[in-house]
């Protein structure tokens, strides 16, 4: 049975040369950044070429790339430091966000009582953006904390205009950009933005390392205390064959962007075209022009299927997720399509599919023959 994964907003496939790369600095590369001896010079030089190399593609200097262990990471890391040390005594977000940042600010909600504003989404899933404005006509030390491309949806946000009201209204932003970094062209020269994230593992990179872009004199303090690794704002040591992983893929995802870009969106389009003729009547969760590797959808299935849609797929070698991957398999339904799906058509299933360049159109076609066994 030929095995079909269209579940890339969840996790990627490594890149061969990603492998390789790292197998060879663990067989060889052992040392420690930290040291002094000649191993450890070398790692460094390893992390420090890495740091480089990541920094250069979104246009930031290398000083503003610090290292964690995950994207989730970095936004509690992010937000904590804001409310504790930078003494942001309100967050603007949005109620579709990523529940590491969602969980993340509700917990800062209980512990040091600020206030937690959220922005309108409009029913395609866009942030409403004359609603964040209104919200900024208030006057306290903000932090607005949208994400770039949704999980769920794909739903994009206007970096660079957020990032100007956010500077017209003298507060601070940060954008969890994890679905987007490695796959959409983003510059730091260009956008006034105070934070960034991203994941290794979201660009066919290892899990287990993601980054954070933290722009020049933030104050931002450690989440916690230990060496001097990451200028002493993340202690612990390099975890250095994951660091050049990510870079290895990041470089990669870069150099074959426009080419990858073009073959994953006519596997979208021809998705769509699929689900048209064979499914008349489904919908799609979200904006017409979503991220070109996302796509929801509304299948004109009765809610008693909702339940059994994924397990059937599944049986077949198809792997799609409903929702965020956190909650793929659960029946509870997803917090972002709660946001923009009628109460009646929330029981009704929808499936989120989403694509890498390793995917074919024999991929679609054995995904369309799945659901229509189903009818
Ligand atoms: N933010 C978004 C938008 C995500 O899609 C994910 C992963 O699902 C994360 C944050 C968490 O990233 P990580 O898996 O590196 O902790």
């Amino acid at each position: 049975m030929k095995k079909v994964y269209l579940d890339n907003a969840s996790t990627t496939a490594i890149r061969t040369e990603v492998i390789q790369e790292m197998a060879q600095i663990m067989a060889q590369d052992y040392g420690n950044p930290s040291s002094t001896h000649s191993f450890g010079r070398n790692a460094k030089s390893i992390l420090e070429l890495s740091r480089k190399s990541i920094a250069k593609h979104i246009n930031a200097t290398a000083q503003e790339i610090i290292f964690t262990s995950c994207g989730t990471e970095a936004n509690n890391w992010i937000l904590r430091s804001a409310v504790k040390d930078l003494k942001v005594k309100r967050i603007i977000t949005s109620k579709i966000e990523h529940h590491a940042v969602l969980h993340t600010i509700m917990a800062l909600q209980q512990e040091y009582n600020i206030q937690v504003d959220y922005v309108r989404v409009k029913p395609n899933g866009a942030i409403d953006l004359t609603d964040l404005t209104d919200l900024l006509a208030q006057d306290s030390k903000t932090l607005v904390s949208l994400m770039h491309v949704n999980n769920e949806t794909g739903t994009v946000l206007d970096l660079k205009r957020v990032s100007v009201i956010c500077k017209e209204h003298n507060v601070l932003f940060h954008s969890d950009t994890v679905q987007s970094i490695g796959k959409t062209n983003v510059d730091l020269q260009e956008l006034s933005v105070d934070f960034l994230v991203a994941s290794a593992h979201k660009f066919h990179g290892p899990k287990g390392v993601g980054f954070a872009f933290v722009r020049k004199n933030s104050g931002l303090q450690p989440l916690f205390y230990g060496g001097e690794q990451e200028k002493g704002l993340r202690p612990g040591t390099e975890a250095v064959h994951q660091i050049a992983g990510m870079a290895k893929a990041l470089d990669l995802s870069y150099s074959n962007l426009e080419e990858e870009k073009k073959h994953i969106s006519a596997l979208k389009f021809y998705l769509i075209e699929q689900l048209e003729k064979e499914f008349p009547g489904f919908k799609i969760n979200g904006n017409s022009d979503d991220f070109y590797n996302i796509l929801n959808v509304l299948l004109p299935f009765s809610a008693d299927k909702t339940a059994m849609i994924l397990f059937h797929l599944d049986m077949k070698g198809i792997a799609v997720s409903r929702g965020s991957a956190c909650q793929s398999g659960s029946i509870r339904p997803s917090h972002v399509l709660a946001e923009i799906l009628s109460d009646e058509d929330l029981k009704k299933p929808s499936l989120r599919i989403s694509f890498s360049h390793y995917n074919s159109m024999e991929d679609v076609d054995l995904l369309i023959a799945g659901l229509k066994s189903m009818k």
